[in-house]
């Protein structure tokens, strides 16, 4: 099949909450933006059952679904969307080039909106239970285990920070680490030390996440003695890490030694006049729908003003 190619003023790489949200700014700015949603279309949101935490819905809603309402909301104003991966990108002149398998979109704006994907151990049970007691944010969920026990895995600042923010409906949260040493800051470690909820089980990894249907515990191992043991809980979260979505952009925009896309002080401006970046990809710090929706609506502002200053060059669509 030939290559097929189109111009644009306005190309959205992603379609989370920040994609999305971008997309229905963009749209109503009469900017026909073309939406690449690529196979993770609805981001991490896609992921986790009920969102409880977003302004608006009175009595919760589930992430995919809310997913398909902003989806919709943006195709309502003309964006487009296509449901094909980015493979390729040329932000070294203009126009823009974006390459997906089938298509060559020239584009006048870019708006990264890839997100990032939270790092998963990869043992048995962990998909299956994901959304059913295998959670990846103590944010979205933590609410849902009240009176609960859980284990929390990982030694960084994310697990010590869920493990805090857990104690506050936990009865009980475990720390599963897989050194004696924790990664996490000092003031975190202190913290987390005091609170006479967090116990500890170090050296030691997870084999296997165990439930039928919702979790009810995990079989794990000392990575020293190499003993083997069953521990009881009624949620997991894994907090080994997130990975942002950048590969793409590797060299071409630029970015903090984590891989997340560094924006010019309050804007979504990358290092590239005209490329724009929200959501996940620039932020490890609060991770949210809600406020990766917002840096997806400023993403869109900062594309629109950007474009204003110039004028529709032949190619754009
Ligand atoms: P991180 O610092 O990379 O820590 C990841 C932790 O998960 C490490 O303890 C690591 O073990 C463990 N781990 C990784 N892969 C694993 C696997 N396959 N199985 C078991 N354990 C595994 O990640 P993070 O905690 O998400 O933090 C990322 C960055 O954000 C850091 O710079 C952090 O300081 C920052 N952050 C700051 C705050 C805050 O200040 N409040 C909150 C959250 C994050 P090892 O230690 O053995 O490698």
């Amino acid at each position: 099949m030939a290559m097929q190619e189109e111009s644009r003023r306005v190309v959205i790489v992603g379609a989370g909450p920040a994609g999305l949200t971008a997309a229905v700014y963009a749209a109503r700015a009469n900017l026909h933006p073309l939406v690449l949603e690529g196979v993770r279309a609805g981001g991490q949101l896609m992921l986790t059952t009920e969102v409880e935490n977003y302004p608006g819905f009175v009595d919760g809603i589930l992430g995919p679904e809310l997913m398909g309402r902003m989806r919709k909301q943006a195709a309502r104003f003309e964006a487009e969307f296509v449901s094909e991966d980015a493979v390729s990108v040329d932000l070294s002149a203009e126009p823009f080039e974006v390459r997906t398998a089938d298509r060559l979109l020239r584009t006048d704006a870019v708006i990264v909106a890839t997100g990032a994907v939270a790092r998963m151990l990869e043992v048995p049970g962990e998909d299956r239970l994901l959304g059913h007691g295998v959670s990846t944010c103590a944010t979205c969920d933590g609410f849902f285990f009240r009176g609960k026990e859980l284990l929390v895995v990982g030694g960084g600042d994310s697990a010590l920070e869920e493990a805090i923010f857990l104690t506050k409906f936990a009865t009980k949260v475990t720390v599963v680490h897989r050194r004696r040493t924790l990664r996490a800051s000092k003031i975190m470690q202190d913290r987390a030390f005091a609170n006479p909820k967090i116990e500890w089980m170090w050296d030691t990894g997870v084999d296997e996440i165990l439930g039928d249907g919702s979790v009810s515990g995990a079989r794990l191992r000392n990575v020293v003695s190499g003993e083997v043991g069953e521990a009881h809980a009624d949620g997991v979260f894994v907090a080994i890490g997130h990975e942002p979505q950048t590969a793409l952009f590797k060299g071409q925009l630029e970015m903090d030694d984590l891989g997340y896309i560094k924006v010019q002080g309050d804007t979504t401006e990358t290092s590239v006049p005209g490329v724009f970046a929200a959501g996940d990809v620039v932020d490890h710090r609060y991770r949210q729908a809600i406020t990766a929706a917002g840096l997806g609506s400023m993403a869109a502002i900062d594309a629109e003003r950007y474009l204003e200053g110039r004028p529709i060059t032949e190619h754009a669509w």
